[in-house]
């Protein structure tokens, strides 16, 4: 099974010639963080890139940060920083989330790039060649106080249905009805909060409605490799002769953050246009560093494929103008685009307020194992557009049952009587054991699912070899046969047919887990497994290496401390520096709180800083000396939530417990929750303290005036 690739792509199955591919992601917008929902496609992508790098082929995966528009030139200003700023910041932490979750991009680059900006100007330049850019005069939305004309998202007013206040420009929350932003009624700017005056301005449109990208647009939707995908397209395009596709404005006024449009000054690329562009500018910049040849693989007769993965909702960008824009600059246009569905947690969608909304990197500190979630991505994965849901209980289940129980359970069966009594060597004949032909036989078509992107069947046929090897050791009985050395030519067969079934299984799943499969080859000396070693079994001449515990199961614990520190109150465009401020102002608050040496000044912050850090009035409900440490006490605080939060507090010195209890104190809500020896810590109590402890102890936790109710807000 191969992918459909019928747009100037040379087809060629596994085992046949080398291909030559280029594959990328969809750019994060760099003005937050990379959450679970986006992990679902690189680590969708990554997957698919592994298997093909274990063929053989010349493969390329790119992406970047997309890092243009008005929300980033806002951010910043907000923030106090330059746009540049902004993005330099927001790419090394996105750059530390990808390689956390083990993305192996060959080059993750930045849509603000002098390559970018190159290709941008070629492409706008041959497509203005063609004839298919105008300059039209439009009247748009314009903040007179900021000075700006205001995308639709930025203008705000009372909802024309409902009266609604507060409501954004294109749809109402309250009432749930669409409509214009000039329908609001009493708009403002929601920048400024001026009210916004109509005003005139030159745009630039790509004419997408022109006949010529109609009739390319109707050829090249026959290769698109998913129904959904083709259907939609169908339906934007309508009948032939209906000319449904309507022009796309592709210029923004000053001010803006991106590339000046060439020869208009004061117009800007809009940044879903320089974005697309942007895998190239990542591929041309990683074609200088590794001497490829960018124009070999970009031509339009090139012999080289171009896959695209992205999330349904932009569909539209990439199989509209994106490939229409290549055609009309003279370049290829995509082999295909691979679009997935959305991530649902616990079958909703991600909310803050839950916990569900689980950022990259909150899932790497809680300790939690990046494999788990790949694996557990992967088996629900296929080729559609279908949603996926992050059902939290089954991820456990289904990773501590597959990959612990099942699958990594067989070496460690197995290694211990190899190591010990066989000198570390498999058993020759073994090898020929009818088991293993069986799963030999197997590793093709599981290479072609996950080419095919149905990475859920690579994985349930993956387990089901896992639980036929397993039956065989049950009914083998190695610790049995161990029992009687007159048994031990049939124990050294088992064994080995174990090990090498490991084996075979690791190369099945090794796209999904790389890491555990990079241990596995350590442990058994053998090379960086590829399809092809299905077929060159484990042998005498090598021995093994002692077998050292490949992976751990889920603790139920860290999953609470995951939703915990992803539950939060905070403003929903807060980024990774924010909340690292945040936390470090609490790491800051947390040594006042017990033994504050440091004291002088701390550097100025801004009210924004200060609002990041979410302190609640709560209740003490209950108090009690913690066992076995002289130092903490155990605190039930009541923040006003459905359940009450779990505090240890370094402040047994200066109290007794049951003289706490009912009284009320202010509590840091947001802070990430900490495992300790005792347990999951929720959250700090405030507390003030003397900078030199020593001439002057003593302990006060505060205490509001009364009145103040439990969950209240301090600000
Ligand atoms: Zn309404």
């Amino acid at each position: 099974m191969t992918v459909s690739a019928p747009h100037s792509a040379a087809q060629a199955g596994a085992g046949a010639a080398r291909r030559r591919i280029l594959v990328t992601s969809a750019l994060p917008y760099a003005n937050g963080q990379i959450h679970l929902g986006h992990m679902v496609e690189y680590i969708q992508t990554d997957i698919w890139v592994r298997a093909m790098r274990m063929h053989g082929h010349e493969i390329y995966y790119v992406g970047a940060d997309d890092t243009h528009g008005t929300p980033i030139m806002l951010s910043a200003e907000k923030e106090g920083i330059t746009p540049k700023q902004l993005i330099d910041r927001v790419w090394q932490e996105h750059t530390r989330d990808l390689s956390n979750f083990l993305v192996s991009f060959d080059n993750y680059y930045t849509t603000d790039s002098e390559e970018n900006r190159a290709l941008c100007g070629t492409i706008y330049g041959r497509l203005q060649e063609a004839g298919l850019i105008d300059a039209r005069e439009i009247e748009q939305a314009y903040d007179p106080v900021k000075e700006m004309f205001l995308p639709d998202r930025f203008i705000k007013g009372e909802c024309p249905k409902c009266g609604a206040k507060d409501q954004y420009g294109d749809s109402c929350e309250v009432c749930g009805s669409t409509y214009q932003p000039t329908d609001l009624v009493n708009p403002y700017s929601a920048i400024s909060g001026a009210a916004p005056v109509r005003r005139k301005s030159t745009h630039y449109f790509f004419r997408l409605s022109d006949a010529r990208c109609e009739n390319f647009l109707r050829d090249w939707v026959s290769g698109l490799a998913q129904p959904e995908a083709t259907n939609k397209m169908r339906e934007w395009l309508g009948d032939a002769g209906e000319a449904k596709l309507g022009d796309w404005d592709i210029s923004r006024d000053a001010p803006y953050f991106g590339f000046e449009i060439p020869g208009a000054p004061g117009k800007y690329f809009y940044v879903w246009l320089d974005a697309p562009v942007g895998y190239y500018a990542s591929f041309k910049n990683l074609a200088a560093k590794r001497g490829l040849e960018f124009e070999e693989w970009i031509k339009p007769d090139s012999n080289t494929e171009q896959y695209h993965f992205i999330g349904k909702d932009i569909l539209y960008f990439h199989t509209l103008f994106w490939p229409a824009m290549l055609e009309f600059a003279g370049y290829r246009t995509p082999t295909n685009v691979f679009a997935h569905g959305f991530l649902t947690v616990d079958g909703a969608k991600m909310s803050k307020s839950r916990g569900t909304f689980i950022t990259a990197n909150s899932f790497i500190e809680t300790g939690l194992n990046p494999e788990w979630l790949r694996y557990y991505f992967a088996a629900k994965l296929n080729a559609t557009m279908e949603d996926l849901d992050l059902n939290l209980e089954d991820f456990q289940a289904r990773v501590n049952s597959d990959v612990v129980g099942k699958y990594v359970n067989i070496a460690s069966r197995a290694a211990g009587f190899l190591f010990k009594r066989f000198d570390a060597r498999v058993q020759d004949k073994a090898m020929q054991h009818p088991l293993l032909a069986t799963l030999r036989a197997a590793i093709p078509a599981i290479a072609a699912h996950y080419e095919a992107r149905e990475y859920g069947r690579a994985v349930r046929q993956s387990m089901e070899l896992a639980d036929a090897v397993n039956a065989y050791v049950d009914t083998a009985k190695p610790w049995d046969q161990a029992k009687d050395p007159a048994n031990a030519a049939l124990l050294h067969e088992t064994v080995s047919v174990s090990l090498e079934a490991f084996r075979l299984l690791t190369i099945a799943l090794k796209p999904v887990l790389p890491t555990l499969a990079a241990k596995v080859e350590a442990f058994l000396g053998i090379a960086p497994l590829a399809w092809d070693d299905a077929g060159v079994p484990l042998s005498s001449a090598q021995p093994i290496n002692a077998y050292q515990h490949l992976m751990t199961r889920i603790d139920p614990k860290q999953i609470e401390a995951l939703i915990a520190a992803n539950r939060t109150s905070l403003q929903p465009t807060e980024t990774g520096a924010a909340a690292a401020a945040a936390s470090a102002a609490a790491g800051k608050a947390k040594k006042a709180s017990t033994s504050a040496k440091e004291e002088a000044t701390s550097e100025t912050i801004s009210i924004d800083d200060f609002a990041k850090i979410d302190l609640r009035v709560a209740l003490i409900v209950d108090c009690k000396a913690v066992e076995g440490s002289d130092k903490l006490l155990q605190l039930t605080l009541d923040v006003g939530e459905e359940k009450t939060r779990n505090v240890f507090s370094g402040i047994k010195s200066a109290y007794l417990p049951e003289d706490l209890v009912g009284k009320l104190t202010v509590m840091v809500a947001n802070l990430a929750p900490r495992k300790m020896k005792f347990g999951l810590s929720e959250g700090m109590v405030l507390a003030a303290s003397s900078a030199d402890e020593k001439a002057e102890p003593g302990l006060y936790i505060l205490e509001p005036h009364s009145g103040a109710k439990p969950g209240m807000r301090v600000r």
